[in-house]
């Protein structure tokens, strides 16, 4: 009997097609790899035999002499883990991390042709379990890099939470005179759909013909192959579970857009910021963690405030709407107004952010709001619930208290827009 990983001849009534077997859940059909990287099933009913050509196919692993053109940029590649850098993992079924990134570039032939390519293996890991030490690293090794000649950087990055890690970077760099560029892939590389190629060769485009300076995600734009999308580091989303469009730039528009196909980068507006003559790499890397994010919600007993307002040196609140949350009205709802209240009195801070995601959260409109308003509450503008977790932890781990609260509510990496370039737009 076949097993996955096989080398197998799958005979069906009118064709035979070779392949690697491939482990799948379905009960209907077999799946196969090409030698294309294709993967294409086939329904079991028309399966007349499976003939076995080879047991257990490993890939091999050729490992080419790159060579550097002196006409070309440079482009440090650092990776980090994630789907971008993973394949299935043929025994489970499921997708591993599992490339180093030099496999990337020997997956990614084309990025030699547009830039001479320098690799660092930075970490390999799913990005949900990415923590601040994580940050400093990567920060460790961008600086590293950008000091050697590195034109840009490109970091393959799981998607779950590439939009913090850019925004941790964002915060990390108050000055870099490069493109430092976060990509993922939201299918595995070894998948017939993946995203990852044609996200890294358009971040390669990106950073050879841009003057931007700073951190930016690069994903697609469009779920076909078409556009890549260069992101705000401090404004970007993953707003979709499986779409290869799933990030998307929140209260602000994308930097620039490339056509895969021409290569052709085009910037989107000229407010962005830009390379200087001289500049200098300026790096505060330190972080709290015990900062928090509570998302309210309807029947929301004080136990939950009670924990944070215990536990954690400042509190996020993902509000509803404007920013209200559950502490007007009823004894716990109340109790939940009274432990903020203390919290903040004790030097506990309180940032308000919107569950909407879209738009800005005010502190007048509603006397609710004016009740958190008064007793210390501090309102994030238009800023992301995950950028603010971001800058709060960085804010306190490189100030002190005071400072950071009064710092929390400045635009300083473009993670607040200013009131009246805000446009009522959002994604449909
Ligand atoms: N869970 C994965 C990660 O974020 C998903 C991905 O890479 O897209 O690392």
């Amino acid at each position: 009997m076949a097993n996955p990983q096989d080398k197998v001849k799958i005979i069906t009534k009118d064709k035979e097609i070779e392949g690697i077997l491939m482990p799948t859940e379905s009960e209907d059909s077999v799946f196969i790899k090409l030698d294309s990287g294709y993967n294409i099933g086939i329904d079991k009913k028309t399966v007349k035999k499976i003939d076995i050509l080879q047991k257990k196919v490993e890939k091999q692993q050729k490992k080419k002499a790159i060579k550097e053109s002196k006409s070309l940029k440079k482009i440090a590649i650092l990776h980090t883990g994630g789907t971008i850098a993973s394949k299935v993992n043929y025994e489970t079924g499921g997708v591993i991390a599992a490339f180093s990134a030099e496999d990337l570039l020997e997956m990614v032939p084309e990025l030699a042709t547009i830039s001479n390519i320098e690799t660092e293996l930075v970490a390999n890991m799913m990005s949900e379990d990415m923590r601040t030490s994580n940050y400093k690293k990567l920060a460790k090794a961008i600086k590293k890099h950008a000091e050697s000649g590195a034109d840009g950087i490109i970091i393959g990055h799981g998607t779950d939470t590439l939009a913090y890690t850019a925004a941790a970077l964002s915060f990390i760099f108050e000055s870099i005179n490069i493109p430092v560029l976060l990509v993922g892939s939201q299918r595995s590389s070894d998948r017939g759909s993946t995203d990852s190629a044609s996200n890294l060769i358009c971040a390669a485009h990106f950073i050879t013909q841009t003057d931007f300076a700073g951190v930016a995600v690069c994903m697609h734009h469009t779920s076909d192959d078409k556009t890549c999308a260069i992101l705000p580091g401090t404004k970007t989303r993953k707003m979709h579970t499986s779409r290869r469009d799933a990030f998307k730039p929140i209260n602000a528009d994308p930097i620039a857009l490339i056509d895969y196909e021409k290569g052709k980068i085009s910037h989107q507006a000229n407010n962005y910021p830009k390379k200087q003559k001289e500049s200098k790499i300026i790096l505060k890397d330190k972080f709290d963690e015990s900062v928090g994010l509570l998302k309210t919600h309807p029947f929301m007993g004080d136990k939950i405030f009670e924990f944070f307002t215990k536990n954690y040196d400042a509190i996020i609140l993902e509000a509803t709407g404007l920013g209200q949350a559950p502490t007007n009205k009823g004894e716990e709802h109340l109790k939940n107004y009274e432990l903020l209240k203390k919290y903040i009195q004790k030097g506990g801070i309180v940032a308000v952010t919107s569950q909407c995601i879209y738009g800005r959260v005010h502190p007048d409109v509603y006397v609710n709001l004016r009740r958190l308003a008064n007793i210390g509450c501090i309102f994030c503008e238009d800023m992301l619930p995950e950028t603010a977790l971001i800058k709060l932890s960085w804010l306190l781990g490189n100030y002190d208290a005071k400072k950071a609260s009064e710092l929390l509510t400045q635009d300083l990496r473009g993670e607040i827009s200013d009131r009246s370039l805000y446009k009522e737009e959002f994604i449909g």
